[in-house]
């Protein structure tokens, strides 16, 4: 017998039930940008399990997944070689009173990787690395003032959170503000900060929630470089978003300039909670003298994942099959853009792809376009950058068009 459709409706879904269940016993149900305030209409808040591209929802839901764990997943969920490292660390111990030997080979390995890297030390969140970086900075030029880039995301620490709450502005007091690929405006707060200037923190690329992705300009990124130089300063990268996906020596390789530090997370051990701030020798010494430390931070399961991470990328040549596979999703949604006769922008690296719709300020139509992707098996995100992982094959991504076929369908049908 069939049920009548309002007993259906009155049937929570295991989402629905485990968000009320949160609701009474985690602040907000959630925390930060995964906040169901945030999440477009249908999406689920609570996965339970991942395997390759494909994800899957507590109430058995699968999707093609095009978010990767907010990037940390590269080669794929529970790629077989990772979990195989990772498994037999795990066999030996994870957390001991000191690292293991793992930690000694991971370094030599980023160290022979990235051409800037004289040394490596590791961290858990990115956040951890950022601010490593700065600290080191600080430390190396017995300066105080760092530049970052109006609208950057570096972590959710109080001096750098996009959020003021709960912030005091002694948290900021010796930040300076410019506009990312704008070489006057950082000219401008490198003046500012006169015989003060520790570093310039910048991300790897703009990738700001919400607007036009933007690769940073040869000339933007030789002005840092120069300006760091002039003053004895440290430029920081943040890769922590974008490592190991542009290329794996580094995102601004391909621009001929290198960073003094750079801060790594994400992507590095493969969803292993791991970071990493890599460092030339002018800031070894202060490398040595800061004080940074966490409980979790010489775990050797995540660093068995993370060397076992960066073999694969290497051998398999990741960032090329990362940027065919973006390439085939921005020209089919493209195309499927025309076809509906949507005006849509796709910016960015192709690996790290997003798609704005025009005249879409509320993000409405972003959201109707996510919403039946998600229906039909998709999972896009309409304002952050999403990733691809190196688990995405061809298939995959003609099948996510399906999707999203409906989706440009239910933008053209928005009144
Ligand atoms: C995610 C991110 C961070 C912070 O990393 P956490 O692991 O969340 O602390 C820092 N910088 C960039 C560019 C990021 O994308």
């Amino acid at each position: 017998m069939t049920r009548p459709a309002s007993v259906l409706n009155e049937t929570l879904t295991a989402d629905a039930a485990l968000r009320a269940r949160a609701a009474r016993v985690v602040p907000g149900g959630m925390w930060g940008h995964l906040n169901a305030a945030r999440l477009p209409e249908g999406y689920p808040q609570f996965f339970a399990s991942a395997q390759g591209c494909r994800i899957r929802d507590v109430d058995g839901r699968e999707y093609i997944d095009f978010m990767c764990s907010w990037g940390p997943v590269l080669l794929g969920h529970r790629h077989p070689e990772i979990e195989a490292a990772a498994q037999a660390q795990a066999a030996l111990g994870d957390c001991f009173n000191g690292p293991g030997e793992v930690m000694v080979d991971l370094a030599e390995d980023l160290v022979a990787m990235v051409p800037h890297a004289d040394w490596a030390m590791f961290q858990k969140n990115g956040g951890d690395a950022t601010t490593a970086c700065v600290t080191i900075a600080r430390a190396g030029t017995t300066r105080r003032k760092v530049l970052v880039a109006r609208g950057s995301y570096h972590g959710a620490l109080p001096w750098c959170s996009p959020s003021l709450i709960g912030v005091t502005s002694e948290d900021r007091a010796h930040l300076v503000h410019f506009d990312y690929n704008d070489v006057a405006s950082l000219q401008a707060a490198v003046t500012d900060a006169g015989n003060d200037l520790a570093a310039i923190l910048v991300t790897a690329f703009r990738h700001d929630m919400g607007r036009d992705l933007e690769l940073p300009t040869v000339e933007f990124a030789q002005a840092a470089r120069a300006a760091c130089d002039a003053a004895g300063a440290a430029l920081i990268i943040d890769e922590v978003r974008a490592g190991l996906r542009l290329d794996l020596g580094g995102s601004w390789e391909a621009l001929g300039v290198r960073p003094d530090l750079a801060a790594w997370s994400k992507a590095i051990a493969n969803g292993h909670a791991l970071a990493a701030v890599t460092g030339n020798d002018r800031f070894r010494d202060a490398a040595t003298k800061v004080f940074v430390t966490g409980s979790f931070w010489c775990g050797t399961v995540a660093m068995a994942a993370a060397r076992a991470t960066l073999r694969i990328a290497r051998e398999t040549g990741v960032p090329a099959h990362l940027h065919a596979m973006g390439l085939r999703l921005r020209d089919g949604l493209a195309a499927l853009a025309d076809q509906h006769g949507v005006a849509i922008r796709q910016s960015g690296p192709p690996q790290m792809p997003l798609v704005l719709f025009d005249d879409d300020l509320d993000v409405r139509k972003g959201r109707a376009f996510c919403s039946a992707a998600l229906r039909h098996g998709a999972f896009f995100h309409p304002q952050h950058n999403m990733f691809l992982s190196a688990a995405h094959g061809p298939a995959d991504i003609d099948e996510a068009l399906e999707a999203a076929a409906q989706g440009f369908r239910a933008v053209r049908e928005l009144r």
